[in-house]
Formats: C-alpha cells, structure tokens, sequence
C-alpha cells in the first residue's frame, strides 16, 4: 500500500476553465475529461467545470460521459467511443452527443436510435489516420447522414475532426480539409451549427483554429506543451506527495515507485522537493524510488514528486520533457489507487 497521495486544487482547475473560456471567446471550451479527467477524478473535476461555466464536457467514452451527466445535467456531453449497442441506447438515455467517425457506426447509431434523432457530430480524417471518414469518402457519407436524419434517425448537429499540433504547415493543411468537408456537408444539405477541431495548443495559439469549440484537455489541467511557455493564468492543478520509508547511508527511500506510476527513465534525470529542498531522484524501483540525502531527512518525511512549486519541485510536464514524452502521460499512469485529495482554497475563502 502505497503512502501517496494526488493533492488536487478545484478552485485551480476553475481558474484555468475560466482563463481558457476568456481567451478564445466568443468561441467556447469544450472541456476533456477523458481517462480520468487524466488522472484527477472525473466526478469532482466536471463539478468544477460546471462550477466554471463549462457548458460542453468532452468524455471519450460512454462510462465516463455518463459520469459527467451525472454532474452536469444540463451541460452538452460529447462522447467520440460507442463500442457496442448498449452504449448507444445509454448514450441516448442520458442525452449524450456522439461522434461518428465511420459508415459502420453511422448505420448502428442509426439503427439503434431509430426515429429519436439521437445528436451526432460527423468525423472526417484530416490526415491523422486514427479514424475519421477519407476525403474520397465523405460526399457519400454525408449524403447517407442527410437521409438518415430526414428519416428521423440522426440529428447530424457537428462536424469535427483532431489534429497533430505537431507542425503548422501540417496543421493548416488539415484545417483546408476540415473546412472543405464542412462546405461539402452544407451543400449535400447538413445544417451543422458545432464545428471543433482543435485541441490544446493550436486552439489558445490561433484564432482560426477555434470555430465554434476548443476541445480543452491538458490546459484545462494547467499541463502546458512539451517545450512550450507557460501561459499566464494558467497552472497545474495537481501534486504528488509521497513520504519517506527509510534512510540508509546517503540513500533516502520514498513510498512511490514504478508499480504507482513513477516511470522508471525518470531516475536521474529529475529533482523532487522534499523538506531539504529540491534533490535529484536517483532511482525508480517497483514499490519505491531512491533520492539522494539531505541533512536530517526522517522517516515519515513528505515528499513532493511533482506539483505547482509548493516545495520546488517539476511540473508534471517538466518531469515529462525529461523523459520525451508529455505532461499528461505523467498524470494519467498515477495509479487508481493512489487516493485523490480535492481543495478549494477560493470556496474555504469566500465562505468566510
Ligand atoms: C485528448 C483529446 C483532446 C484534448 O487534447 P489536449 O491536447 O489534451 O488538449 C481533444 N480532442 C480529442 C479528440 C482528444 O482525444
């Protein structure tokens, strides 16, 4: 049993929705609550949402989307993963959008919804491969879309599509795509009134990449790009603390290891805070990792392993640049079992 413990901030959170919500207006935030709202806890994270004025979540799946409802009912719910028929019906009950991204989900979520057209936001691939309609193929589906919805099936009210943020010029090329198929829905006689696009980065850094919604992940989080700058009024919202188990020699031993969700690459390679101030992580075991002494270090210490400078210690995107890889990655493989704390110093505050 691990001694760790995920310190998330809510009223951080809400800042951040609200800095988000600010800056791309009169676009709108979709916040992304997949995997866990990435680690802090779907249900308390889409409270906070909704406490900011978030009024569309983005879930990934059906479970998760449900779990949101259950917080946000009057909020629009977007959910881009029904595997089977059952979750198509669930999606209906509980007024879910879905995303469509294939015919063969397209003439399922038909089916299933038979005469209640059910809300659907239309996917076409604008290069990322990951599923989508092919340019070749969308007049077809959009043409198939259009009956479906005169037969009362589908309600076709969004077109949307993910892109790579990796390069601009790949970026805009998958912009003119995306654009054209939403020209190409309108004449085959599609009214779509939700356009989404962009995540992230491309969504805060360029206005035409906004349309009508940003899907909002890691910003939302305060979890910035790898190697990008940090982005005022924005913060990360969680900290991981563990405590020292042992002392030996020069070696001080932290109850948090690789089986919690501590990438073992990340030894040597990064600080952690600790009473001392920042000292190097030397090693990542399974059940614990190693951190190189400091004067009067004990058993029962507290130990900051990344988090918004309360000790000194990374980010969770500082400690994932160290290792090539990205904030969330770091958050979302903090284990299930690691138990979730939720402040919100800003209510504590204005009750008072
Ligand atoms: C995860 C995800 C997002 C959010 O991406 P961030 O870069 O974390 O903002 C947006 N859209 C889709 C389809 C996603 O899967």
């Amino acid at each position: 049993m691990t001694d760790a413990l995920l310190r998330i901030d809510v009223s951080r959170i809400r800042t951040n929705l609200m800095t988000l919500r600010a800056h791309i207006a009169p676009a709108r935030v979709m916040f992304v609550v997949k995997d866990d709202a990435y680690g802090h806890g779907v249900d308390a994270v889409a409270a906070a949402g909704v406490q900011a004025g978030i009024s569309w979540f983005g879930s990934f799946d059906v479970p998760t989307g449900l779990r949101v409802r259950a917080v946000a009912p009057t909020a629009r719910v977007f959910t881009w993963d029904v595997a089977t028929d059952e979750q198509i019906t669930a999606a209906l009950a509980a007024d879910l959008d879905v995303g469509v991204g294939d015919r063969h989900v397209l003439e399922r979520v038909a089916a299933v919804a038979r005469g209640r057209g059910i809300r659907i936001h239309l996917k076409i691939d604008t290069g990322l491969h990951r599923n989508g309609v092919r340019a070749e193929e969308w007049p077809d589906f959009v043409a198939r879309a259009k009956t479906l919805q005169d037969a009362g099936d589908v309600t076709v009210v969004g077109i949307w599509s993910h892109i790579a943020e990796a390069s601009e010029n790949d970026d805009e090329e998958a912009r003119t795509v995306y654009e054209r198929a939403v020209d190409i829905a309108r004449a085959a006689g599609l009214s779509p009134d939700v356009l989404h696009l962009a995540a992230s980065a491309a969504g805060y850094d360029r206005s035409t990449f906004r349309h009508d919604l940003v899907r909002f992940g890691a910003f939302g989080y305060g979890v910035r790009s790898t190697d990008g700058p940090d982005i005022p009024g924005i913060a990360p919202a969680a900290t991981l603390f563990t405590r020292v188990s042992a002392v030996r020699g020069d070696e001080v031993t932290i109850a948090y290891g690789s089986l919690d969700g501590l990438p073992t690459t990340l030894g040597g390679h990064i600080t952690v805070g600790t009473p001392g101030g920042p000292q190097p992580l030397v090693r990542v075991d399974p059940a614990t990792s190693v951190v190189a002494q400091w004067p009067d270090a004990a058993v029962g210490d507290t130990v900051a392993i990344f988090g918004p400078g309360i000790l000194g210690e990374s980010s969770a995107t500082t400690l994932a640049e160290a290792i090539g890889t990205v904030g969330e990655e770091i958050l979302v493989r903090v284990s299930p079992l690691v138990p979730r704390e939720y402040i919100d110093p800003e209510a504590r505050g204005a009750r008072r």
